[in-house]
């Protein structure tokens, strides 16, 4: 059987209990060596086969799965972060469809989860955004038009981008000719949850030079939105005027809540505004 398994975003103890355990069983794991963190190779047993795709091609990687494949054997296909995500699993997938193997993907933490972690961030905020833009800079793999950044900055949601640390004057560029002033926060999170980690907040119009810099090239995420900046609207889940199907607001008969006290906003309807809260040193939002 083969395993496609989420590594995480590096820290090793950030995959998942069934990844590890996969690994631990594993005859062949092959790993994507340009970001997985290779002490996670520790898991395997003594005589588990270690394979590194960043030297293969796709057919050699298929070749070795379906040669362990047709002695039994478990194989991990260890991808970074969570597969599904820039992992190029799919064309692997189709390949072995046609040879009839069984496999299945065991999911792990992205590194825009780990990156959000390390800047304390919420994407989502009510009242600046509830939409996450995943995306990249056209590289070598070109992105299709109708996705080029500034049509997706346009819509000002929180925005991450992968594979493009080395491109961010054109990335900057893009944003600003998609709308997004000089000033909107962003931040470049560097190898978020490894040992080396590194996380600059900046601004779009200071994204180049601040990776400059700090000689940040590659294994790092742009994050831009006012989610990295200080205004947002508490949430309606936890807002004790707010009553909804496990908890009624206060005045309800069932209230079991404390009822929050805070002067000057008193305890009103359901509309009552909450006031915007700020995090002191955080800069601009949108
Ligand atoms: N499947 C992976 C992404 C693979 S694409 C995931 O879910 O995270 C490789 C790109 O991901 C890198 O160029 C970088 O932009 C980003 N990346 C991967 N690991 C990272 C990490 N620990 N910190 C910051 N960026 C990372």
């Amino acid at each position: 059987m083969i395993h496609f398994v989420g590594a995480g975003p590096g820290a090793v103890d950030l995959i998942t209990v069934r990844g590890k355990s996969l690994l631990e069983k594993a005859d062949l794991i092959i790993y994507a060596g340009s970001l997985v963190n290779p002490e996670l190779l520790k898991a395997a047993k003594p005589d588990c086969q270690i394979l590194n795709s960043a030297v293969l091609t796709l057919e050699q990687v298929i070749a070795a799965m379906v040669e362990a494949a047709k002695q039994g054997q478990t194989i991990v296909r260890l991808h970074t972060g969570d597969p599904s995500l820039y992992g190029a699993i799919r064309e692997q997938m189709d390949l072995l469809d046609a040879y009839g193997l069984e496999y299945e993907v065991v999911p792990g933490v992205s590194s825009f989860c780990a990156a959000a972690a390390a800047l304390k961030a919420e994407y989502t905020l009510p009242d600046v955004s509830q939409s996450v833009i995943i995306t990249r800079m056209e590289g070598r793999t070109p992105v299709p038009p109708q996705e080029e950044i500034s049509l997706l900055a346009s819509h000002k949601a929180t925005m991450v981008v992968f594979l493009s640390a080395g491109m961010l004057d054109k990335l900057t560029e893009r944003l600003l000719a998609g709308g997004y002033s000089e000033n909107t926060p962003a931040a470049i999170v560097y190898k978020a949850s490894w040992d080396d980690q590194q996380v600059f907040r900046c601004s779009v119009a200071t994204l180049a030079k601040t990776a400059k810099d700090h000689d940040i090239q590659k294994t790092a995420l742009i994050l831009i939105g006012g989610f990295l900046g200080s205004g947002y609207q508490r949430s309606k889940l936890y807002d004790p005027a707010f009553t909804h199907e496990f908890r009624d607001g206060h005045g309800g008969p069932n209230a079991a809540m404390p009822r929050m006290a805070r002067s000057g906003d008193g305890h009103g309807g359901p509309n009552t505004a909450m006031p915007r809260m700020a995090r002191s040193g955080d800069g601009n939002r949108q």
